[in-house]
């Protein structure tokens, strides 16, 4: 028989009582090191008292009156944003898919009311991951996430990423803008190069497109920037936000330029839950905690020794990992055999990571991992190629 709770997860057996910082304490008692973060999404880790304050109080005054009021949590948050980043106006969502809609939805529209209704498609790119939506399977454009769920979305067209070369080959007379992941997260820690961070640029520049980036993964201080598109100094003119912005409550945002966003005018566009004022307090708390002093420094310093920590651990785990790739706190480990039994034996050393595509091992601690937490990690990593190995070379004999 079915069960109650619908089978469209492949879950560990294996359930959390109780969290806090790094790490999570299981219903059968045993502790584990947390490196996946809820899919990178617990940005100041388990029960962070500041955070679970700020939500325990919101939650005791009001939590939700919807968009027919002024929301001054939602205020002040947009304000943070805005201050922040290249943006000059937020509008509040609550997942990454719907964040990315709306960039899609903004694109169009500023296209349409600019007197080009025609460019209506999307530049979407090879490897990319924009959420399960209909219009963002069509995004995403990987025919597993789109089996039996057609007919697909149109208006969304695919080049190949970090290929500058055939990025002008793809324009058409019907693209209305780009969007890219500055690191592609979901299909195995791949960072764009400079070079096609530029030349997105260029051609958007040239062609009257809008630049979009998906910052679902990359945001709120992932790889030791506010957001990734910092370390290339390219100016957007939308991102998507939302995983990490929460700290674990679900939130998500689109950050735009005027020129995008005056065209979102009253009823053009709406969520009963987006921004609603126990969200976006637990937003204001994420946020504050990671601009302040030191913070985003914590993360550079920390992802650098992180990385350089990996960099021995493939080293020294030759035929389970063979590279490491990411930036700041978004790192990932190619593996030899495949990723589901890596992810199972690092299990077994009592550490949580998250499976990503091309076989890579995904490593998106809490923003407020230590060092010294990194390398307890590493050494659960290196323990559990130790097992691999030794599994591996009992199969050979038997
Ligand atoms: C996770 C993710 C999404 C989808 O976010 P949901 O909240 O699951 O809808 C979109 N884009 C990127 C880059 C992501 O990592």
């Amino acid at each position: 028989m079915i069960p109650a709770l619908m089978p469209n997860y492949k879950r560990a057996d294996l359930a959390f009582e109780q969290g806090e910082g790094v790490w999570l304490t299981a219903t059968n008692g045993r502790r584990y090191l947390d490196f996946g973060a809820g899919i990178a999404v617990t940005s100041l880790g388990h029960a962070h008292p500041k955070l679970v304050k700020t939500i325990a109080e919101q939650a005791a005054k009001v939590m939700h009156v919807s968009n027919l009021y002024r929301v001054p949590q939602a205020e002040a948050l947009a304000e943070l944003l805005v201050q922040n980043t290249f943006a000059d106006s937020v509008l509040f969502c609550n997942s990454g898919a719907e964040a990315n809609e709306g960039m899609v939805k903004m694109i169009r529209r500023a296209q349409f009311e600019n007197g080009h209704p025609e460019r209506t498609s999307i530049l979407c790119f090879d490897g990319a991951f924009h959420g399960r939506t209909l219009a963002m399977i069509s995004a995403t454009g990987n025919p597993a996430y789109q089996k039996g769920f057609g007919p697909v979305v149109e208006g969304f067209d695919h080049a190949p990423f970090n290929n500058t070369n055939t990025l002008r080959e793809a324009i058409t007379p019907h693209t209305a803008g780009i969007i890219v992941e500055p690191v592609q997260g979901e299909s195995g820690i791949k960072p764009a190069t400079r070079e096609f961070m530029e030349g997105l640029r260029a051609v958007c520049d040239e062609y009257g497109l809008y630049l979009g980036f998906d910052e679902v993964q990359t945001g709120v201080g992932r790889t030791g920037k506010l957001f990734a598109h910092e370390w290339y100094g390219i100016r957007p003119d939308v991102i998507s936000v939302a995983k990490g912005i929460g700290g674990g409550f679900p939130l998500g945002a689109v950050l735009a330029t005027e020129e995008l966003a005056r065209h979102l005018t009253p009823g053009s566009h709406g969520t009963t839950f987006g921004g609603n004022p126990l969200a976006c307090a637990a937003g204001v708390t994420v946020l504050e905690e990671i601009l302040s002093p030191d913070f985003l420094e914590h993360v550079r310093t920390v992802g650098d020794a992180f990385g350089k920590m990996l960099e021995d651990v493939v080293s020294r785990s030759e035929g389970v990992f063979d590279n490491v790739r990411g930036l700041g706190l978004m790192r990932g480990l190619h593996c030899v055999p495949p990723v589901a039994d890596v992810m199972q034996a690092v299990l077994d050393q009592g550490l949580l990571t998250v499976g990503a595509g091309d076989n890579v091992l995904r490593l998106v601690p809490p923003l407020i991992v230590t060092e010294a937490e990194c390398r307890e990690a590493c050494e659960r990593l290196l323990k559990a190629a130790l097992s691999l190995k030794a599994s591996a070379a009992q199969e050979k004999v038997s």
